[in-house]
């Protein structure tokens, strides 16, 4: 018997999660046009195989289209070779389908786009903690640690470069058996692909080494989570960086401190779409380097919104490198939903004019409420439920997606939150480290 080598292609869905089907690889180029079959409930699979409330029922068909320019192909020298793509869910007649992630985010760039004439250039920086006690102990940024994992460490950077990304860094983090990831940006939806492929290769890698990875969002609240965080810059259609500005605030551009500025202004509103799982909001509190407030940061690691140091030396080098930072994401989110909603909330921002914000130096934690507000800072929401009651309460916010999502939205949520909603906070997290 020969084994028939298949081609996986996946969209990544309101879970996060990658779902998809399989086919031969000799079909690819029938595929490539006609895509697998899909239907519409599947956008209502929670992370826990539960099906919140679906309006589509058993009804409908929709296609999924592999993008070959995602093409993930790598062997692990387990048996089987790894090999997928992420693709785009289509109606029958090939329109993008209005809960189609990577379409949601296309037309948030678009927008961007037609507001400003820029275009997004991100990267997404990732934590993960392997499962299981770890083999070594008190090794924040410990070199023993690293070198216990230096074969995983190396296999995943190869993993990754073969999979056309730019490996930056890796190490292992501060907390138990975390490790953080870093790989170059990307433009747009590429972006985007690329944190789904890093986190599926790092499972990937972690299982042919006979350990487990997971990107949830807080293992022990007792210690940190694990943070997603989003590097953003801008370019023009020549390709020319325009995030910076040296006479501009912390170094932003107008445009950038528009942007910046839209983003918090609208962060309580999003936040349900960046950090989407019950437990995303133990990670969410002060002093445990995530986020709690609306604030920018100057190089500050407690603030939603960072701007970056630069360490290059001229001009033309600090105005490309220059980046700010949005901290208040985790893995539980898709990259491609996440980014949408905040490429959507800075170019409202740019819309409506706003100033850039004053960048914060201090512990807001330590502040009263009033003056909390007299400055225009809130806590961010500290439940999902909240967050999602944010979102669902912003018309602007809800506007920026076709009709249907805030309610599929808050369906799929609704299950989710449900699943655990008997659990104490330790069955929580053992529920959503199982599942990410
Ligand atoms: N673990 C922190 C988080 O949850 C981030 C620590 C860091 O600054 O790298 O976001
Ligand atoms: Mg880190």
């Amino acid at each position: 018997m020969t084994p028939m080598p298949l081609i996986f292609a996946g969209t990544c869905d309101l879970a996060g999660k990658v779902r998809g089907k399989a086919f031969p690889a000799d079909q690819l180029d029938k595929r490539l046009q006609r895509g697998v079959g899909w239907t519409p409930t599947n956008v209502q699979i929670n992370c826990f195989d539960g099906i919140g409330e679906s309006p589509f029922g058993a009804l409908g068909d929709l296609l999924l289209i592999p993008d070959p320019s995602t093409e993930v192909k790598v062997d692990f020298g387990t048996g089987a070779v790894e090999h997928f793509m992420l693709g785009n869910i289509t109606t029958l007649d090939g329109d993008p389908w209005e809960l189609c992630t990577r379409s949601l985010l296309q037309s948030a760039l678009d927008r961007l786009h037609q507001v400003a004439g820029i275009r997004l250039i991100a990267a997404f920086e990732h934590e993960f903690q392997l499962k299981g006690e770890p083999a070594v102990r008190n090794q924040g940024y410990g070199l023993e640690a690293f070198e216990v994992q230096r074969c995983l460490c190396e296999t995943l950077m190869g993993a990754l470069k073969q999979a056309g990304m730019e490996p930056d860094s890796i190490m292992k983090e501060y907390g138990d058996n975390q490790y953080e990831v870093v790989v170059g940006p990307n433009e747009g939806v590429r972006a985007a692909d690329a944190a789904v492929i890093l986190r599926e290769l790092t499972r990937s890698t972690a299982r042919s080494l006979g350990e487990a990875a997971t990107f949830t969002p807080i293992r022990d609240v007792a210690s940190v989570g694990n943070g997603v965080h989003i590097h953003m810059s801008f370019i023009d259609d020549d390709g020319q960086p325009v995030t910076y500005d040296e006479a501009g605030a912390c170094g932003m551009s107008a445009l950038t401190g528009a942007f910046a500025a839209g983003v918090l202004k609208y962060l309580e509103n999003i936040i349900a779409l960046t950090a989407p799982s019950d437990i995303s909001y133990e990670r969410l509190t002060p002093h445990r380097w995530s986020a709690a407030y609306n604030n920018l940061g100057f190089r500050d690691r407690e603030a939603s919104l960072r701007v970056c140091p630069v360490t290059r030396k001229e001009p033309v080098s600090i105005a490309r490198q220059f980046n700010m930072e949005y901290r208040a994401a985790d893995a539980a989110a898709c990259p491609h939903l996440a980014l949408a909603a905040i490429v959507h909330a800075g170019a409202q921002g740019i819309e409506e004019g706003l100033r850039s914000p004053a960048p914060t130096e201090e512990d807001l934690s330590l502040l009263a409420p009033d003056d909390l507000a007299a400055r225009g800072f809130i806590r961010l929401p500290t439940s999902l439920a909240a967050a999602l009651d944010r979102f669902e309460a912003s018309e602007t916010a809800k506007g920026w997606f076709p009709v249907p999502f805030a309610a599929v939205y808050r369906a799929h949520k609704e299950a989710e939150m449900a699943h655990v909603a008997e659990m104490d906070i330790t069955g929580k997290c053992a529920a959503y480290e199982d599942s990410y």
